[in-house]
């Protein structure tokens, strides 16, 4: 490794993801995620399911990528007593853009995923309340565990696939991602408006109805067709 420059200290490697049949990982920029994307979850979070979906990001080193054959250990985080699950299609950025046309979008995916946007709920729900920032409630440590990328030419249909979540074997979540409000391309060229994308950014594209809490000991299981799936043990 050779920088043109000296640090004050060595920089921290970057978060990567696992990609499967690769022996290379997929280094992780920033975490983009959209709000409330799927309608039926809009409505259970108390929206009618017709506005536009919004952004807001975790920090890159809030990925906490899961091997492609086992569970990875979630810390429950402080501050809490209402972790809730989020499943989502996460999209893996590859070649980045700014202003990116909706017909070109998918051309800048490198590969998707399956993602957990965990959530400090009860933290959420006091800053909503008072018209604060979501940081704490969603950008904490290890809040967006990554099952192993699938290169977009080996993902399939994830614009039709099932999308599921079960806890201890129990199904909590599940829905279909052509449900989506925004669809893919879309959200890519929203996001490129705003910022200019760069390759190892990740999104997380909303969650479907069904969120709720997890407790120590949890096992979550989630799934979308066509993708590895995502094993978390809460500890
Ligand atoms: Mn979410």
């Amino acid at each position: 490794m050779s920088f043109a420059m000296d640090f004050v200290f060595p920089p921290a490697p970057p978060c990567s993801l696992a990609v499967v049949g690769h022996a290379q990982r997929f280094p992780v920029r920033r975490i983009y995620c959209v709000g409330r994307n799927y309608a039926e979850h809009a409505q259970e979070m108390g929206f009618s399911g017709r506005e536009a979906p919004f952004f807001f990001l975790k920090p890159g080193d809030a990925a906490l990528s899961a091997p492609v054959d086992a569970a990875v250990d979630m810390p429950y985080p402080s501050l809490t007593t209402d972790l809730h699950h989020e499943v989502e299609l996460v999209v893996a950025i590859g070649q980045g853009g700014s202003h990116i046309a909706v017909t070109d979008a998918l051309q800048h995916v490198w590969g998707y995923a399956v993602g957990l946007d965990m959530t400090r709920r009860d933290l959420q729900a006091e800053l909503k309340k008072q018209g604060r920032p979501w940081c704490i409630a969603k950008g904490f440590e290890a809040s967006a565990p990554i099952g192993a990328l699938t290169p977009a030419t080996q993902a399939g249909a994830v614009d039709s696939a099932n999308i599921t979540l079960q806890v201890n074997g129990q199904l909590r979540q599940s829905g279909n991602t052509r449900e989506l409000i925004w669809k893919l391309a879309e959200i890519v060229s929203q996001l490129s408006h705003a910022w200019a994308l760069q390759p190892g950014d990740l999104i997380m594209t909303g969650t479907p109805a069904g969120v709720g809490a997890v407790q120590r000991g949890d096992l979550l299981d989630a799934h979308i067709s066509g993708l590895a799936p995502l094993r978390v043990r809460v500890v």
